[in-house]
């Protein structure tokens, strides 16, 4: 890659609570229910030409719940519904530790948002996280990028309970993942470049 290519923005998407319904830990794909807005939304991040990477927490694999090919079999699930819907997702990721593994990649750490920028050349300044816990807005400010909260999942609970406490708060709020991306789209769309 030369010094002039530009990295793209991205937006960073959790799953659980964000793109699907929040169910706990996900120990069988049946639990896996996808929003039933979630393809449109994705599918007009396609269309912007903007990369939509999915981060998750998947501790119930180093707490013995359920194993690693279940995760796999869930997002096949995820990617099947979603194209569907005409949309699709461009990379994923997950961490399968729990808390006390101390891994870098675990939310809120930085290191999954770090990983998908390095491999597909990213902006994280100019790019979102949405999630519906505020560690997945730790983690967008720990990789210096911008993080949106919905209200789906534990968003909500999150938003009205704990945000007193929050060190730095939501760059936006949001109702959800639709309302996300209409909120990013009126924000400029496709590539960013590092001078602009
Ligand atoms: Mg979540
Ligand atoms: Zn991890």
């Amino acid at each position: 890659m030369s010094e002039t290519q530009p990295l793209r923005r991205a937006v960073f998407l959790d799953r659980d609570g964000t793109i699907s319904e929040e169910m706990g830990y996900v120990n069988h794909v049946d639990r896996f229910q996808i929003f039933p807005y979630a393809a449109e939304a994705i599918r007009q991040l396609n269309q912007a030409e903007i990369p939509v990477i999915v981060i998750t927490n998947q501790s119930g694999i180093a707490r013995n719940i359920f194993p690693e090919s279940l995760v796999y079999e869930v997002h096949k699930k995820m990617v099947a519904e979603l194209a569907a819907g005409g949309a699709w997702i461009d990379a994923i990721y997950f961490c399968p530790h729990k808390s006390e593994d101390a891994c870098e990649c675990r939310k809120p750490n930085p290191g999954m948002v770090e990983q998908a920028a390095r491999e597909q050349a990213l902006d994280l300044a100019a790019s979102w996280v949405v999630g519906d816990r505020y560690a997945d807005l730790e983690m967008a400010h720990a990789a210096g990028a911008r993080g949106m909260l919905v209200m789906t999942g534990y968003g909500r609970g999150e938003y009205e309970l704990h945000r007193g406490t929050w060190p730095r708060q939501p760059d936006a709020v949001v109702e959800n993942l639709r309302d996300a991306v209409r909120h990013i789209l009126q924000h400029g769309g496709g590539v960013a470049r590092r001078d602009e």
